[in-house]
Order: C-alpha cells, then sequence, then structure tokens
C-alpha cells in the first residue's frame, strides 16, 4: 500500500470559513490542553514510581487510556459544538506526540509541543461524504464537521457542510480514482495557508508490482529533430517521439538574439565607462544563462521521467543508450547540451525502479538497417540518409523514420556484438566481390 496526501482549496463562503476558523481555535487549545495534561500524568508516573517502585498502568488509574479519559475530562470545556470525531483524533494525535517526544523532553533535548492557533485540524474519513465530481476541476462534498449540539447552537439542520473543492491538473485525477473505487480515501486534515482553507487529503493505493525483464530491453535513440526517440526490443510497432527539437532550437536562437544585445551593449559601454553599467549587463547575462539551465533542466526532467514510465510500463529490465563521449558532429548541440544531463536523470530514475542501464557504441547504430542488418558506409550517405527524417536501405529498399530505425538497433540486446560480426561478414563478402572483379 502505498498512502499520499494532496491538497484541496475549499471554496471560500463566509458562514463555512468562520466555522472552519473557530474549529481550527477550539482545536489548537484543545491540544495544548491535552499536551500539558499528558505532562500531568507523566509527572503523577514519576511521582508514582518513586513512591511504589513501578510505573502505574494507564488503565489501573483512569480506567481507560490516557486519551479517552483526556477526552471525557475536556470535550466539554472546548469541542462541544465539534464533530467528536474531529476532537477524538485531535487528543490522540497531542497524547501521541506527548509520548513520542518524552524521552527526548525529560533529557532536556526538545521542548513540550506547543500548538500554533493557524495549525491544521483532523477530519477522519467518514466525515468526508457524497464527494461528487461537477466538472474536471471542481467537487462537492459534505463535511461532517459539527456535533448534534454545534448543529442546534447554529440553527443548521445538519451537522454535514456542503463545501466545493477546487483541484489543479492532476490532483482531479485522484479523486476521479477514490470516486471510482480505486484509491481509498483516508482519515485526513484541513488546515490554512494564508487566507485559505484546504483539505490535506491522504488517500492509499495498492501500489501496482511491475515485472521488469531484463531481456526486454528499450533503446534510445538522441537526435536532431526529436530529442529522444524510444524502441523496445519485443513489440516492432512501439515507437515514441520524445520532446520537440524545433522547441529546442527556438529557445536557443532566443537566448542568442538575447545575449548578442547584451554583449553588444557590453562593447557600447566602452571599457572607459565602468561601474553600474557593467555590472547591470553581467547580471543580466549570468539571468539568460540561468534561464537556459532551468529550461533544460526541466525539459531533462520531464523527458527522463516520461522515458522511464514508458520503460516500466512495457516491461523493460534494460535500457540502451548511446555512450556519445567524443562524438563530434554537426549536431553536437542537441547532443551536448541535453544528453549528457539527460542520460544522467535516466540513468538515476532507471536504478530508482531497478531498470538497467547499458551503454553502447553509436557508431553504426544510425547506419544499419535495422529490417536486413545490412550496414552502409559514409561514402554514399545521401542515399541511404537522403534527408535527416528518412533511412532508406540501399539492400532491401526498406524504408524508415531514420531516429527509429536507430532506436530499434540500439534497443537490440548485444547489438555491438551484432555489427562487429555483420562489419565482418560484409567485408568479407566484399573482399570475394572484389576478388571476383579482379580474376
Ligand atoms: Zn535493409
Amino acid at each position: 500500500m502505498v498512502t499520499k496526501t494532496m491538497k484541496y482549496e475549499i471554496k471560500y463562503d463566509k458562514d463555512l470559513y468562520n466555522l472552519l476558523r473557530d474549529i481550527q481555535y477550539v482545536i489548537y487549545r484543545l491540544k495544548n490542553k491535552a499536551t500539558s495534561m499528558a505532562w500531568d500524568w507523566q509527572q503523577f508516573s514519576f511521582g508514582y514510581n518513586d513512591r511504589f517502585g513501578k510505573y502505574p498502568k494507564e488503565k489501573d488509574v483512569l480506567g481507560k487510556t490516557l486519551s479517552p479519559d483526556i477526552y471525557n475530562l475536556i470535550k466539554d470545556e472546548f469541542g462541544d459544538f465539534i464533530s467528536s470525531a474531529t476532537v477524538d483524533v485531535a487528543i490522540q494525535e497531542a497524547v501521541k506526540k506527548f509520548k513520542k517526544d518524552a524521552p527526548l523532553i525529560n533529557r532536556g533535548e526538545v521542548s513540550v509541543a506547543n500548538y500554533k492557533r493557524d495549525g491544521s485540524f483532523p477530519i477522519r474519513k467518514l466525515q468526508i461524504r457524497n464527494l461528487t465530481k461537477l466538472n474536471a476541476k471542481t467537487y462537492t462534498a459534505k463535511f461532517s464537521l459539527l456535533s448534534n449540539e454545534g448543529k442546534n447552537q447554529r440553527g443548521l439542520k445538519s451537522g454535514q457542510i456542503d463545501v466545493i473543492l477546487r483541484t489543479g491538473n492532476g490532483a482531479n485525477v485522484i479523486l476521479d480514482r477514490i470516486l471510482d473505487e480505486k484509491y481509498k480515501m483516508c482519515d485526513s486534515k484541513i488546515t490554512k495557508i494564508k487566507n485559505k482553507f484546504y483539505l490535506l487529503l491522504t488517500y492509499q493505493f495498492e501500489s501496482q508490482k511491475v515485472l521488469l525483464d531484463e531481456n526486454k530491453v528499450m533503446g534510445i535513440d538522441v537526435g536532431v529533430n526529436v530529442p529522444a526517440t524510444l524502441a523496445v526490443s519485443h513489440d516492432k510497432y512501439y515507437r515514441q517521439f520524445v520532446g520537440d527539437g524545433k522547441e529546442i532550437r527556438d529557445f536557443e536562437n532566443q537566448v542568442l538574439v538575447r545575449k548578442k544585445r547584451i554583449q553588444q551593449s557590453r562593447k557600447w559601454a566602452g571599457e572607459g565607462s565602468v561601474g553600474h553599467g557593467i555590472k547591470t549587463r553581467t547580471k543580466a547575462l549570468e539571468k539568460v544563462s540561468g534561464k537556459i539551465a532551468n529550461f533544460k533542466q526541466t525539459k531533462n526532467h520531464n523527458w527522463s521521467k516520461f522515458i522511464i514510465d514508458e520503460a516500466v510500463k512495457m516491461g523493460c529490465g534494460t535500457i540502451q543508450l548511446e555512450d556519445l563521449t567524443g562524438i563530434s558532429e554537426d549536431n553536437t548541440f542537441l547532443k551536448t547540451w541535453t544528453f549528457y544531463q539527460l542520460k544522467q536523470y535516466i540513468t538515476y530514475k532507471a536504478e530508482q525502479v531497478g531498470i538497467k542501464v547499458v551503454e553502447i557504441d553509436p557508431s553504426y547504430t544510425s547506419a544499419r538497417c535495422n529490417k536486413c542488418g545490412h550496414i552502409h558506409n559514409k561514402s554514399n550517405k545521401d542515399k541511404w540518409r537522403p534527408n535527416q527524417e528518412t533511412f532508406h536501405c540501399q539492400k532491401c529498399s526498406h524504408k524508415a523514420n531514420a531516429d527509429v530505425n536507430a532506436a530499434r538497433n540500439i534497443a537490440m540486446k548485444d547489438i555491438e556484438q551484432i555489427i562487429k560480426d555483420q562489419l565482418e561478414a560484409q567485408k568479407k563478402s566484399n573482399q570475394h566481390a572484389l576478388k571476383y572483379i579482379v580474376e
């Protein structure tokens, strides 16, 4: 089971917010009171131990454990209008926290917890009812926040309060899954951040056991048009294009233009007029560099996440990608600019889910026909690579997207050995052909 928490804004409504503020205030006082009563009990226990040589059992002395005892003593003083579920859990939390901290408190290492007025308060899962979807960003629910007494005090027909929950992208999926009973709602909290109240919804779901097979390989080709192209060894129809090369080139151009402009204005300032101006421009340049780094990082984070999710989905226990150390081609911009960090991110995330990462020699991965295995050489590249997007085999006429063809080669187990054998075979047959011509 995986347990997580998601935040949902509770839409403002004057009466509702007043009520939430009232509950928040009472729970804050109640938690502090419960903590001091837990402290009292501890002092009593020490005294008892001094006198009788043993610590008292809560049940023997109180007739029950400490939390319900405190609940009985203070529920009327504090939370008479609040649902007993909220009061009960708040006291339990305070007592539990005190007991956890007690050894440290007694050694003087931490002080007794002091709850803040703007803290959160508990809402149990049973207090959240009738969750309903209005639209992708709006849900309604009824919160049972009041006791019978509280309901009467406030002249309400029901202790269940209508609330509207607002969600952002992604957060709505969790509520949908709760509605579909794929996820389970758990005891949660309500909290205030700045001037808004939020439901901090805790939910649980079964973690999916994915079987990763080391022999199922994902191949990743890094390219100019498409930053990363994915293929897998066990499904020839599978392909994914990750990211958009144009977006990166556009961004790069923008950045270069801006850099140039700043540098030119720097020249203008001349060497004589030092000071303030140069500082400003240096700062501007740093800002541009920071922007590049951010952009790159965000992209690489998103891409690597997507790639690992895909690999897991396809059951790939191995990821193969090109070892591009020392490569020098025209398209180095993309390769150096994104690839090293992307590779780092992929490797890191792959390790976390138990996927092995293998680097392979990139020398012939683009030149090999994935259909017949023939490896082309540079001399007639204009034929087998008529343009950036296309691979056209000169041996079997197979035509394919060049990135997909490369990715499919990279996705082959033992591809380095396969290429070596193929080159050997082609060399032999060439020699044979040559001999034949000579004779
Ligand atoms: Zn071919």
